[in-house]
């Protein structure tokens, strides 16, 4: 390891170039930080395609000084931590200021084929913005978010990527005493629409000028030429992010994906899943699902989840009001989410079906699983992955076994297969067998993972990686991933503690 330097940290150069894109926003937006130091750490999950994504090399997620830098008790040289400070609306209610209280943006580096990339030890200690947290986190939650963000990059849903995550004896107080965990994750940005609400609510119009312009300069520069032809590049902005919001909603619903946690402070301003908490991907289909036991309410139910997008959304315009000016091109800007979300889930859904083209029935046929898949509660991953199977040659009775109402099962079958029938089977089986995975990121194999690593036995985590990141492959290690929870799955309890 090199020299400690005068901040007593050590600075390993790690072979990245480094820059920090957020630190120009100004001191406004951050505090200069380094992270608490962790002790005796060990790896706990490593990506190396993450690393290969980062132009690091992947010998640094073996080695010790790697393992230094990715447990917050080393900086690379060249980095500039800081925690950024955010406010947003949680639950529905104004929350006020936020931030970091558990994160580090070490920088951004250049990577050779993804752009400017940041990366962020979550984790790595307390910071301004930690309120009443210690600024840890748990391994059970660490492993859920390093799974995650990795599970759904590979399901072609836009989110953050992880790298790794370091673990330590450290204990954290939770419900019980639980020990500390680092994950290290990478984004383009990890500003979200709490950073807009926050200068807003503070009438700083300068400091959210800034941003937005920050924003667009480096996101979404497509909205000053828009500001250029026909109004403003912040409405225009602020219908940009509508967009991809609608896209990535429709992604999440079609994957039977719940979020969870679906405040505005982890509401990306890219469109990207961040902020993985009490997270599901569901089993049993059940619109109303909630995946959060803390979420009593069911505020953000499977089925809520477009609706609560659009109300955060709503909540980014307010927040940009005073850049945008009137209120009507503020709604207007929110006004084709109303019509790109129900458009690209109905795509989604074409795909999931194996429908090359679009019909006018499509909608009927959608709709009409969905209620079939809700009465019998079905298994929804192993649903789409039996009738994928089945276009592709397979029976059709694996399908039929799972309904016990085989009379609605089998009229819509038989509205399916005449659908279906127009399309070459070989393109539909191929549509349908890369969009249905084959290996989901279910509650109970997280589980399984965690409980194992808690033994300090992390092959269960690195085993599952490997599944979920090539999850529509049939192959001999992703068999046992593939099947049906056990009876013990539903009585998993994931709440916000993390
Ligand atoms: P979350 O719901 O996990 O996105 O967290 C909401 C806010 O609480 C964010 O500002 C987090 O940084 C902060 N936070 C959550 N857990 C902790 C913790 N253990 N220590 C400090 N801050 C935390
Ligand atoms: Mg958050």
């Amino acid at each position: 390891m090199n020299q400690p330097t005068h901040e007593g940290l050590a600075r390993p150069d790690l072979g990245l170039r480094w820059r920090n894109r957020f630190a120009t926003l100004g001191s406004g937006f951050f505090t200069p930080l380094r992270p608490q130091p962790l002790p005796d750490p060990y790896w706990v999950g490593t990506s190396p395609a993450v690393a290969r994504e980062l132009g690091l090399d992947e010998s640094w997620l073996q080695s010790p000084v790697g393992l230094e830098v990715f447990s917050g008790n080393a900086l690379p040289a060249g980095s500039q931590p800081l925690a950024s400070v955010y406010s947003g609306h949680q639950f529905g209610v104004w929350a006020g200021q936020l931030g970091d209280g558990r994160a580090l943006l070490l920088g951004s580096v250049d990577t050779p084929g993804a752009g400017e990339l940041e990366i962020q030890l979550k984790g790595s200690g307390l910071t301004p913005y930690s309120r009443m947290g210690d600024g840890r986190a748990v391994l059970r939650s660490s492993i859920r978010e390093f799974l995650c963000s990795e599970a759904m990059h590979a399901l072609g849903i836009p989110t953050s990527r992880a790298l790794c995550v370091t673990g330590s004896d450290a204990p954290v107080y939770r419900e019980t005493a639980e020990t500390a965990a680092v994950v290290t994750r990478v984004a383009p940005s990890f500003i979200r629409f709490g950073h807009f609400e926050h200068f807003s609510a503070r009438g700083d119009e300068e400091a959210l000028r800034a941003l937005a312009d920050h924003v667009i300069d480096h996101f979404y520069p497509q909205c000053r030429e828009a500001a250029a032809s026909e109004g403003n590049a912040y409405a225009s902005l602020l219908e940009a992010v509508s967009r991809r919001t609608a896209d990535m909603v429709a992604r999440w619903q079609a994957a039977g994906f719940c979020h969870g946690v679906m405040n505005t402070d982890n509401m990306s301003i890219l469109g990207l899943t961040i902020d993985y908490g009490p997270f599901q991907f569901m089993d049993g289909f059940d619109p109303a699902h909630i995946c959060n036991h803390s979420d009593h309410q069911g505020r953000y139910a499977w089925n809520r989840q477009p609706n609560i997008a659009y109300w955060n959304l709503f909540c980014l315009g307010q927040a940009l009001l005073p850049l945008i000016g009137e209120q009507e091109q503020a709604l207007a800007a929110l006004e084709p989410y109303k019509t790109a979300f129900p458009r690209a889930l109905e795509a989604r859904m074409r795909e999931k079906l194996g429908l090359t083209d679009a019909q006018p029935g499509d909608r009927e046929l959608i709709d009409g699983v969905l209620r079939l898949l809700a009465a019998g509660r079905v298994d929804y991953p192993i649903f789409w992955r039996r009738l994928s199977r089945h276009v592709a040659g397979d029976s059709l009775e694996p399908v039929r076994d799972l309904f016990a109402d085989r009379d609605a099962a089998d009229a819509w079958l038989l509205s399916f297969s005449e659908r279906i029938s127009h399309i070459p089977r070989g393109l539909a089986a191929d549509l349908m067998l890369k969009t249905n995975p084959h290996v989901v990121l279910r509650n109970h194999l997280g589980e399984q993972a965690i409980r194992q690593a808690k033994l300090r036995d992390f092959s269960g985590v690195q085993h599952l990686l490997q599944a979920l990141q090539a999850p529509f492959d049939e192959s001999p290690q992703s068999a046992g991933f593939a099947g049906f929870p056990p009876d013990w799955a539903s009585s998993i309890e994931i709440s916000c503690s993390s």
